[in-house]
């Protein structure tokens, strides 16, 4: 890693490649992930969510700390939904449900830190989505 990488455009950097975000083989539409550092056993990724795009619902093991970077949103985190704006931060507890979503009008950008050796995400299958769409604000929030 250079000491200095120098940002080249809107939220791109020099030399970082700019990766669609896969989970699965499955593309999630409109999804950009960057990995900005690896370092001390964590990565730093920024992740871009397009107009009226979402991420994928899943949950996991390793936990996520995020900082909404550009624009804003909204997102699922267990069974709270919360509106979100730049520079906001948000925390993803273990084995939690979360989503995030862009609104119609701009990108929604942030931050995540993860640790570098960590479990793969999981999507909820059929009885996880009956409980999470037993809460009416819930089901109207999810994207499968
Ligand atoms: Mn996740």
């Amino acid at each position: 890693m250079k000491a200095h990488v120098p940002q080249t455009g809107s939220f791109r950097w020099e030399g970082i490649e700019v990766r669609p975000y896969a989970k699965d083989g499955t593309h999630f539409e409109g999804v950009t992930r960057q990995v900005l550092f690896e370092a001390g056993g964590s990565e730093l990724r920024y992740f871009e969510i397009e107009a009226g795009g979402h991420s994928a619902l899943e949950r996991h093991d390793h936990v996520h700390a995020v900082m909404v970077v550009r624009g804003s949103g909204r997102c699922l985190v267990g069974a709270e939904i919360h509106d979100l704006g730049t520079n906001d931060l948000v925390s993803v507890p273990p084995e939690t449900w979360h989503q995030f979503r862009a609104p119609d009008s701009e990108p929604l950008g942030f931050l995540c830190l993860v640790p570098s050796d960590r479990d793969r995400p999981r999507r909820p299958d059929e009885a996880d989505l009956a409980a999470l769409r037993s809460d009416p604000a819930v089901a109207a929030f999810i994207r499968v």
